[in-house]
């Protein structure tokens, strides 16, 4: 087993190659020194880098806001090694190379790149702003809504979404591994009144296949569970992800599975994810989009449009723009509840109702997130 930074910033075992180095961030990349697969040591910012596998492009990723600011011809200062030490930084080249080179506004870039803002005193802040603790049933196994749960699978991310609203999630209680997984199986299996299973984490498509594969028959073997749903950043950020083995058991399964995406900008779509998504529509399942308002990033009537178009056109259905959870770090990205019901009112006269999102926020021990219609 090898080691992978965790959105907290912990380190735990995860499914990678065994030379999958550590990501814990370094002055130098330690990809840049393995002698196993010799990669270049600083692929061309604005390039794609081509058709590597998703293990090497997540090995390859870059960790220091100093590293993208110079990928993007920007100052160095944009970055704040303080914030990165508080959440790392984490950006594949894959992703970087969709962002435009000397933009400090790019919204690409603002997604990832670790502030000086995110250390200013939020006092409005929670380091559990959804309520994910008290929401256990078990280490890891979530039960939130009626008919679901979700299995926190792991604490890997292919990139660090500075508004994480689990970038404070306690990773390490988590059980990983089929071991790790056996005591929430058996909840499930041993619960009817559930008829569907939510894996996320993290991310879960940073886990092998062979583990996902194996999940996926354990669960669809239970007969009263009749959907798998899949919360994934991975096709956005690295869509090599979607691999054949990915595709196999994804064809296999007796399962309705879903995969919930996260897109938040039109500029995230682009023709190599274009062929994922595709990919994934071919091998039976449905895609759905959940985004997040975010200030500065897609918090206008013209982005969220744009955003909902490319959607469709994909055939993803946009599904949940969420407002901010209010998560320490990240406040700066809050967008008034005001403004966010004025963009969407704006939107309805805009799109077709199938591209308009429902604008929702959850809020810790509700029985459903809240759709947010009119402001305060
Ligand atoms: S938002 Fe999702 S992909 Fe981004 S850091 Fe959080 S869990 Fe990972």
């Amino acid at each position: 087993m090898a080691q992978i930074l965790t959105t907290n910033g912990s380190n735990v075992e995860a499914t990678l190659p065994a030379n999958t180095p550590n990501h814990a961030p370094s002055k130098v990349p330690d990809w840049a020194m393995d002698p196993v697969t010799l990669l270049p040591t600083e692929p061309p910012a604005g390039q794609p880098t081509g058709p590597i596998a998703w293990q090497t492009a997540l090995k390859r990723a870059i960790r220091s806001g100093r590293e993208l600011c110079q990928a993007l011809n920007l100052p160095a200062e944009l970055a704040s090694p303080r914030a990165e030490a508080d959440f790392p930084l984490f950006a594949p080249w894959e992703y970087v190379a969709r962002m435009q080179e000397g933009n400090p506004r790019d919204p690409l870039l603002l997604q990832v790149l670790a502030g000086e803002q995110e250390m200013a005193p939020q006092p409005d802040a929670l380091r559990d702003p959804v309520g994910d603790g008290p929401a256990e049933r078990l280490p890891g196994l979530l039960h939130k809504y009626d008919r679901r749960v979700l299995m926190i699978t792991t604490g890997a991310c292919a990139i660090h979404c500075r508004y994480c609203f689990r970038r404070h999630y306690p990773y390490d209680t988590a059980p990983r591994g089929r071991e790790g997984w056996g005591q929430s199986l058996l909840s499930i299996a041993d619960d009817p009144s559930l008829d569907e299973v939510i894996l996320s984490g993290g991310d879960p498509l940073t886990l092998a296949d062979s583990s996902l594969a194996w999940l996926a028959t354990q669960i669809g073997a239970m007969t009263h569970i009749r959907r798998l749903r899949i919360h994934t950043r991975l096709p956005v950020v690295i869509p090599q992800r979607i691999c054949a083995e990915l595709l196999d058991w994804v064809r296999q399964s007796p399962l309705t599975i879903y995969f919930v995406l996260h897109f938040n900008h039109a500029a995230e779509i682009d023709q190599p994810v274009r062929t994922a998504l595709r990919q994934l529509r071919q091998a039976g399942a449905t895609l759905l989009n959940q985004a997040v308002m975010l200030r500065g990033v897609n918090d206008t009537c013209e982005a969220q449009t744009a955003l909902c178009l490319a959607l469709v056109n994909e055939h993803v259905l946009p599904y949940y723009v969420h407002q901010l959870d209010p998560v320490q770090g990240a406040m700066h990205f809050a967008v008034p509840d005001a403004s966010a019901v004025a963009i969407m009112a704006e939107m309805q006269t805009k799109l077709p109702g199938y591209a308009v999102p429902k604008l929702v926020r959850e809020i810790a021990g509700q029985p459903s997130k809240t759709w947010i219609t009119h402001s305060a």
